[in-house]
């Protein structure tokens, strides 16, 4: 028997519930997992409180990512006791996912834990956390490099955001993280941003092309945001663009990309295909300040996160929610 969080959909309406469950209840695959921790992403919220169509077969459980040790295995490349990280792949969305205490997936989806992290600081990083690494592995794919360059981080109180601050500055690039919590400046400054703007000065319609101000974006935001932060970017730079937390339109100019060559990225954590998987995760270990990363965190139980998931979603979460499903 194990707890899991799960998504029903009926004619009593959309629903989110702490549930048992036993052996039957576990999906198909071929490594069963006994989970140590999840998180709460943004698509989790999403996923929990029904907002968008994350969750497309029901009931099911929710969590898009966990880390955790096998517990038995019939896939060559795993055996029991090994330590695993899951992001994507359909988990939580049509597949039942990680918001449990077992989880049963593919082996083919499954990331050795990297030396280095826990099941808990690899759930502090969680999918925003990997996804902030897309991103920065993006922009230095582009070959931007620390010597001189700005990079411009929207959503920086976020989970891809604060991931993506404390990485780019131990890397050396100088950061402008925006943020609607400018409260939060000093917490955002000593993560690495050296400076902090107010998300207001890039929220609402601009123009086509604006003051050169960074060569490389990590944009989590989408929308305003985003045609702005392109509108910004240097001759030649890069924006990653992962997110959609103001909105999925895009209503932007192709100036920037006519006049200044630059060039925007699509990161996508779901289908990632393996490599890359594995790439991102050895840079979070190596490039990741583990103490900072420690003072993003929030640990919540599987009963709170419920709760969690509306609180995300209204933009009340600094930094990552770690949570520990057998508190
Ligand atoms: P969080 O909620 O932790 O962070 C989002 C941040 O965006 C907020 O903290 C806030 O930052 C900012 N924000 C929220 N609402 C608005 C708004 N209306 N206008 C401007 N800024 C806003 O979410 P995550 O970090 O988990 O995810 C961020 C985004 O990235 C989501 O859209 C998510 O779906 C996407 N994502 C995509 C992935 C992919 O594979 N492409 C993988 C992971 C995430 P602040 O308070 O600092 O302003």
């Amino acid at each position: 028997m194990y707890q899991a969080l799960v998504i029903d959909k009926n004619e009593a309406g959309y629903g989110a519930s702490i549930k048992t469950l036993d052996e039957d209840n576990l999906p198909e695959g071929d490594v069963t997992v006994r989970v140590d921790y999840s998180t709460i992403n943004y698509k989790d919220g999403l996923a929990i409180t029904g907002k968008s169509p994350v969750v497309r077969k029901f009931p099911l459980v929710a969590g898009i990512d966990f880390a955790g040790t096998v517990e038995s295995s019939s896939h060559a490349a795993w055996k029991a006791g090994d330590k695993v990280v899951l992001n994507g792949w359909g988990v939580g969305e049509t597949h039942s996912g990680g918001l449990a205490q077992r989880a049963r997936v593919r082996g083919d989806w499954l990331v050795a834990l990297p030396a280095g992290l826990t099941t808990r600081q690899a759930m502090a990083i969680g999918t925003a956390g990997y996804t902030a690494m897309l991103c920065v592995m993006a922009l230095q794919g582009h070959g931007l490099k620390p010597d001189s360059c700005d990079i411009l981080v929207t959503g920086a109180n976020g989970g891809v955001g604060s991931v993506a601050v404390a990485l780019l500055s131990k890397l050396g690039f100088r950061v402008i993280a925006s943020t609607g919590r400018v409260n939060e400046a000093e917490a955002l400054k000593a993560l690495g941003a050296a400076e902090v703007i107010d998300r207001a000065e890039l929220s609402s319609p601009g123009k086509p092309l604006a003051k050169e101000r960074w060569a490389g974006v990590v944009d989590s935001v989408g929308s305003h945001t985003l045609a702005n932060a392109c509108a910004g970017t240097r001759y030649r730079g890069a924006v990653a663009a992962c997110g959609l937390a103001q909105g999925m339109d895009f209503p932007g100019s192709v100036a920037p990309f006519i006049l200044r060559g630059i060039t925007l990225y699509g990161i996508d954590s779901v289908m990632a295909p393996k490599a890359l998987r594995e790439q991102a995760w050895a840079r979070l270990a190596q490039d990741l300040d583990l103490r900072k990363l420690d003072s993003l965190v929030h640990e919540i139980p599987l009963a709170g996160a419920i709760a969690a998931g509306a609180d995300i979603l209204a933009g009340k979460v600094r930094g990552r929610l770690v949570v520990n499903v057998n508190a």
